[in-house]
């Protein structure tokens, strides 16, 4: 065993995780690092070598940029040889889409890179913030022979554990506040851990990691309704440098079918604008041309999300018109599943 066993890198970025109570007035502060072991004694148990680094400051996930996954890819990269895993501390709020983000990010990733967080502050009497981290921990330093059992970007909470770019925070109240609708968990934590290896994505380990940090933001997501008038729908596809566009459509891919907004669809493209469809459905899968309500989009040069979550899609989109200049090139990496982050029949 190399002296490097058994290391884990917590990268705290903030969220409700990171606070703790004041007891004098009750408001939420963020906990003081140095003192983390004294809310979770635990730790020292582990015989696990911790590192931590915080952001600083500690930001609400409601705050999170692409700058902070280029910082987290950073880190990441920076300490790679270093640590058997990271665990990355985050807000709920828009954890599935840096979790995203960084699976496209980090490529051919053969480390565990576990996102968790907390309903309640890690300070709280009843807090989550201690299972979620310790269990994280876990998993994160999980190994066979040698090679992590999980090798990807996840997000564990409660007692799951997901792949990253397949979550979708599903709860605002209940510890119970993630799922992925379309890709089975890759481990359910009970009283021991059980990986569902075949789920697990395994790399080619001759392959070292590259991290891609390029980003373009010039996307807007579209949800349609009944009623969306052409005026809306013509003001956000003229958006100035706007490059692609989520369309979040309604059942299997369906989209109204007025003259319209098929015009407004089809002047995009020909200007070389990508539009992706997603259902708006939580589970199940666009289904391009099934109904005469998708063959439209078809003809307007729409491309299928398949059952990609808009938080995958979204990151996919932002990190492929950073990496890559080509429409084409952009275009086929879209009809393929990346890093397992969708489903293609
Ligand atoms: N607003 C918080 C955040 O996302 C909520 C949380 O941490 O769960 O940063």
């Amino acid at each position: 065993m190399s002296e490097n066993k058994n290391a884990v890198l917590l990268i705290f970025t903030g969220g409700t995780i990171s606070m703790s109570e004041d007891p004098s007035n009750g408001a939420l502060r963020p906990i003081d690092f140095n003192r983390l072991q004294e809310y979770l004694p635990e730790l020292k148990q582990t015989g696990i070598r911790i590192k931590s680094i915080p952001f600083l400051p500690l930001i609400d996930s409601s705050d999170v940029q692409p700058a902070v996954w280029q910082r987290m890819a950073e880190l990441i990269q920076e300490n790679y040889d270093e640590f058997d895993g990271f665990v990355v501390l985050h807000g709920t709020d828009t954890m599935a889409f840096s979790a995203s983000a960084l699976s496209f990010m980090l490529e051919n990733l053969s480390k565990p890179v576990i996102f968790t967080g907390a309903q309640l502050p890690i300070g709280m009497m009843r807090s989550d913030a201690k299972e979620n981290l310790l269990t994280a921990i876990e998993i994160a330093t999980a190994q066979e022979n040698g090679q992590a059992i999980v090798p990807e970007v996840c997000i564990f909470f409660e007692d799951t554990l997901f792949r990253g770019n397949r979550t979708t925070k599903k709860n605002a109240e209940h510890f119970s506040a993630f799922n992925s609708y379309n890709y089975p968990a890759l481990a359910k934590a009970g009283v021991h851990i059980k990986y569902f290896r075949s789920y697990i994505h395994y790399p080619d380990p001759s392959n070292q990691l590259r991290v891609r940090k390029q980003i373009d933001q010039n996307i807007v997501i579209i949800k349609l309704f009944p009623g969306i008038s052409q005026q809306t729908i013509h003001a956000l596809l003229n958006i100035p440098e706007l490059k692609a566009v989520v369309l979040e459509s309604f059942g299997s891919g369906n989209a109204p079918r007025r003259t319209w907004f098929y015009n407004e669809l089809k002047d995009a493209t020909n200007r070389g604008i990508l539009i992706v469809n997603k259902t708006q459905c939580s589970t199940g899968s666009v289904e391009m041309g099934r109904y005469e309500t998708s063959l439209n989009l078809v003809n307007a040069g729409v491309l299928s999300g398949y059952d990609c979550t808009t938080e995958a899609l979204v990151t996919k989109l932002m990190f492929l018109l950073g990496e890559y200049s080509s429409i084409d090139d952009i275009k086929q990496r879209l009809s393929i599943s990346i890093c397992g982050e969708m489903t293609v029949n």
